[in-house]
């Protein structure tokens, strides 16, 4: 994650010698003037020597912090675009049985979805869908 407004590389010796500059904030309000440690964002001081959490109690609360609302979440996600395979197929199967004349909803394909065509695609998911959710 960028910050605007911070310096992204040092110079030194007249020019010769460019690298990243740390991205932490001073005490003084100003951007640290040290270089980042190789590979990382900040200097040694603002923790870019640390290695992060060994222990999972550490891991997990590095993840409780830095979780904002979970929309982006791995499983907020799966269940997006199994929503939206369920609506494709919702509208193919009203287009295959004359009930819309309505054109296929446009943009790319969700992971994992295949268009129902025929009847028999029809009937299979009705059949999924329902004894998905208990019903005989
Ligand atoms: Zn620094």
């Amino acid at each position: 994650m960028k910050k605007l407004g911070l310096v992204p590389f040092l110079e030194t010796a007249g020019g010769r010698i460019r690298c990243k500059r740390c991205q932490a904030k001073a005490r003084s309000g100003l951007q640290c003037a040290k270089p980042a440690i190789r590979g990382k964002r900040v200097c040694r001081t603002h923790g870019g020597a640390s290695s992060g959490p060994k222990t999972a109690e550490g891991r997990q609360k590095i993840r409780d912090v830095n979780w904002i609302h979970g929309e982006r979440s791995a499983r907020a996600i799966k269940q997006s675009r199994l929503n939206s395979i369920k609506l494709r197929k919702l509208a193919d199967a009203l287009r295959v049985l004359g009930a819309s004349a309505g054109a296929k909803i446009p943009g790319r394909w969700p992971d994992g979805y295949q268009p129902l065509e025929t009847t028999a695609d029809v009937q299979q998911f009705v059949i999924d869908e329902l004894v998905g959710r208990g019903w005989k």
